[in-house]
């Protein structure tokens, strides 16, 4: 039983670092920016709504983002535990969380802080590289595909994300700053945040995590 929630700007390697979190764990995968991504590809009333404030680097409005994910977290394979990925993302955002929590008598076990200096988040957003089929992430220079264009694990067709754009990737991180991070405050005062160097090699990282998260 592990319930966790994935904190940190965007290129933090919250993504990449999840897959393996899950994979140890076996809890599932939240990630709100990909509940989006998909209702996109779907065409969906949703999907809509969320896409212009998704290419213009701004967070989705909170009403819509605390339903999906909510919905989400009653489903059935959450009763074992859950890894939120980029929710709660406000501080209304974690507010409704914990509300959600309480009434149904669940505690979250640890906040994970991801951190990674400016510049470097730059280069890894500006490099990243999205698998088509399966959503694996990678990155031109850090973590290269072994075929170029081609996922390692599905063979799907690799892109780059229409926001990770070098206007919408600056605009995104200061979202962050304004917004975002008076979470780190939030979590700290609650005593569960665990914060983590995210720079250099990604198994150091997860090391760091798991170390944090307990084994
Ligand atoms: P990143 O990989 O940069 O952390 P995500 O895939 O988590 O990005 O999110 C992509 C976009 O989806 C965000 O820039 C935002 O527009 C929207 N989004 C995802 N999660 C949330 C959330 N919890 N609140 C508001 N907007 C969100
Ligand atoms: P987030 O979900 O926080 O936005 P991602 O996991 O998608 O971040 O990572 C952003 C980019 O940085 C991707 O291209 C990914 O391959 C790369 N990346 C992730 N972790 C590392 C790392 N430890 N060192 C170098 N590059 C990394
Ligand atoms: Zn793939």
């Amino acid at each position: 039983m592990l319930r966790t929630i994935l904190l940190g700007p965007p290129g933090a390697g919250k993504g990449t670092q999840a897959v393996k979190i899950v994979e140890k764990y076996g809890i599932p995968h939240i990630s709100t920016g990909d509940i989006f991504r998909e209702n996109i590809k779907n065409g969906t009333e949703l999907g809509k709504k969320a896409q212009e404030y998704m290419n213009r680097g701004e967070l989705v409005p909170d009403e819509l983002v605390v339903e999906i994910a909510t919905d989400r977290l009653l489903k059935d394979d959450c009763k074992e535990g859950f890894l939120l990925d980029g929710f709660p993302r406000t501080v209304f955002q974690a507010e409704k969380l914990d509300e959600f929590l309480q009434a149904h008598g669940q505690k979250l076990d640890v906040v994970i802080d991801i951190e990674v200096e400016k510049q470097e988040l730059l280069t890894r957003l500006t490099g990243r590289r999205v698998c088509r089929k399966c959503g694996a992430s990678y990155h031109i220079v850090n973590i290269p595909p072994k075929k170029e264009g081609i996922c390692d694990i599905c063979g799907g067709e690799l892109f780059q994300r229409d926001d990770d754009t070098v206007e919408t990737v600056e605009n995104r991180i200061e979202v962050y700053k304004a917004q975002t991070m008076p979470l780190v405050d939030y979590y700290k005062k609650a005593g569960n945040l665990a914060e983590i160097d995210g720079s250099g090699d990604l198994d150091r990282v997860f090391a760091d995590i798991v170390k944090a998260l307990g084994e």
